[in-house]
């Protein structure tokens, strides 16, 4: 007998032969706390979030996931959705209920002639790089090669070449669906389009996504790109620098500001390890002599403390931050959007990057625009399409008697640049307590989100996420 939580509050048992029925139509594993493997399968990437599931269903295919959704709403248990485990937030576990879990499921595969990709929702961006860049094909994802497809495609998703081919959304095709009845759907903008407009940023609020269809674009399979590293000192002047070449750059080229302590770059001195630096991050997608042309005025900025800028497999690219962004780590990220870096953001970007509450805590503002800017913000449910830049603070720390000073001190920057923040915020960086900004984030398509959830999931089956609740609450 397994003990679960339902949807009403209460724990209902799950005898031995209920569960034997659902493990003899199940392809894949199924744990409880008794296996051996539990411990290590529930861990997810923020080590903050410490959630127990009753029981795991690791599902193969679309059959397993089907299978464990009816499971779940005919038995009226709590259950969550799991991709490859990244989200901050930890909605991937319910407390007490069932997790069907994604994460096997990391097939992808590539139709060269077509340039486009099937990708089964357990695959780590590495592993989607990895499949189409072996055709010297790629599509815009994200900057940390462990994060899932997933929950990024989900919640919109934005990387290197966002900037260039638009939103991961932005390169959606369509997407095969189990829906809250257990029925299995494609949705595009000719199959089911409210949900294909609902599952372009509104998250895992509308079913579980077995397999996503990509555009992919010609890409590398070498790009320009790297790191030009200042001290901190020169902070005020790199950024008032950035926001105005930021602001002319042609929309191959993505450059990212990271504040942070100097972690130990082979091209930067020992001296600088471990002090207080401001970093350009970019990428040129485009042709390389082009490219030097186009960030020389950026080299030619100050007197940089080191610089790590060639060419680069984008595949490597792609996992330039993983170093910094290991799982186990215990993490509390804040994010708003910007429509420009203003004389006050910029101060008080300074103030905090003095003040980091840790050694491994940085703040990061990537550059938006371009191609994610030329899209409707009611063309998908993504809505921040008007975002210049999206500023995340990853406030990372090792101990749990740091907790405290470390969340206080994220919450403090929020605060402290919310004055200065355009509207809309990106649900992926979205800590759980920020439910209450879910209306703001999604600003004018709120409404429309709740009208899809009516239609899909009008009983909220769907509730660990970012959630859209119905209308009937
Ligand atoms: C280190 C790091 C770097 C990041 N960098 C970027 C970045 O550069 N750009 C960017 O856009 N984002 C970035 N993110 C945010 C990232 O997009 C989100 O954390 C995203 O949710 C991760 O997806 P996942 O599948 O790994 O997450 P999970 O935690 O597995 O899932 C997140 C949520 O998505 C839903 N979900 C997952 N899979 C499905 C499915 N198949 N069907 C239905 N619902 C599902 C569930 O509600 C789940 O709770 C980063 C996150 C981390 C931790």
């Amino acid at each position: 007998m397994v003990m679960i939580k339902t949807r009403y509050g209460s724990e209902t048992g799950i005898d031995d032969s209920a569960l034997e029925e659902f493990r003899a139509g199940f392809g894949g594993e199924m744990l409880t706390a008794d296996d051996a493997t539990y411990t290590e399968v529930r861990e997810i990437w923020n080590a903050m979030i410490d959630t127990r599931p009753a029981l795991i269903a690791r599902c193969q295919s679309p059959d397993d996931v089907i299978l464990s959704v009816n499971f779940a709403r005919d038995n009226g248990l709590v259950f969550s959705v799991r991709g490859a485990g990244h989200n901050i937030a930890g909605n991937s576990l319910a407390e007490g209920g069932l997790l069907i879990d994604l994460s096997p499921m990391t097939g992808v595969e590539v139709d060269e002639d077509a340039k486009t990709a099937r990708v089964q929702p357990g695959a780590t961006l590495g592993d989607f790089d990895n499949a189409t860049q072996a055709f010297g094909l790629a599509t815009p994802t994200g900057i940390n090669s462990t994060t899932g497809i997933a929950g990024l495609t989900l919640g919109g998703g934005f990387g290197w070449l966002s900037r260039s081919y638009g939103m991961t959304i932005d390169n959606l095709l369509s997407a095969d669906v189990v829906t809250a009845d257990g029925e299995l759907v494609v949705a595009s903008e000719s199959s089911h389009p409210n949900l294909f407009w609902g599952i372009r940023g509104g998250g895992g609020n509308f079913g579980v996504v077995t397999s996503f269809e990509f555009q992919l674009h010609e890409v590398g399979p070498e790009v320009l790109s790297g790191l030009i590293v200042h001290d901190a000192a020169d902070a005020q002047a790199a950024l008032e620098f950035y926001r105005e070449f930021a602001a002319q750059a042609p929309d191959a080229l993505t450059t990212w500001v990271v504040m942070r302590k100097a972690p130990p770059l082979p091209f930067l001195d020992e001296a600088i390890h471990g002090t207080d630096v401001v970093v350009f991050a970019l990428m040129y997608n485009g042709d390389a002599s082009e490219g030097e042309e186009v960030i020389a005025p950026l080299r030619a900025f100050g007197t940089p403390v080191g610089e790590g800028i060639g060419l680069n497999p984008y595949v490597g690219w792609q996992q330039a931050f993983d170093p910094l962004l290991t799982p186990g780590a215990r993490n509390y990220w804040k994010s708003h959007n910007f429509g420009e870096l203003s004389d006050d953001t910029v101060a008080i970007l300074i103030r905090y990057a003095q003040n980091l509450p840790s050694g491994f805590s940085e703040i990061f503002i990537a550059q938006m625009g371009g191609a994610t800017s030329s899209i409707a913000s009611d063309a998908t449910a993504y809505v921040g399409r008007d975002a210049g830049f999206v500023l995340n603070v990853h406030t990372r720390w090792e101990d749990a008697a740091d907790d405290e000073r470390c969340v206080a001190w994220a919450r403090e920057f929020f605060d402290a640049t919310l004055p200065y923040a355009s509207g809309g915020a990106y649900v992926n960086f979205m800590t759980a307590e920020e439910s209450g900004r879910i209306e703001a984030a999604y600003g004018q398509n709120h409404e429309r989100l709740i009208a899809v959830k009516d239609e899909y999931d009008p009983d909220n089956l769907f509730q660990f996420n970012q959630n859209i609740a119905p209308s009937g609450g």
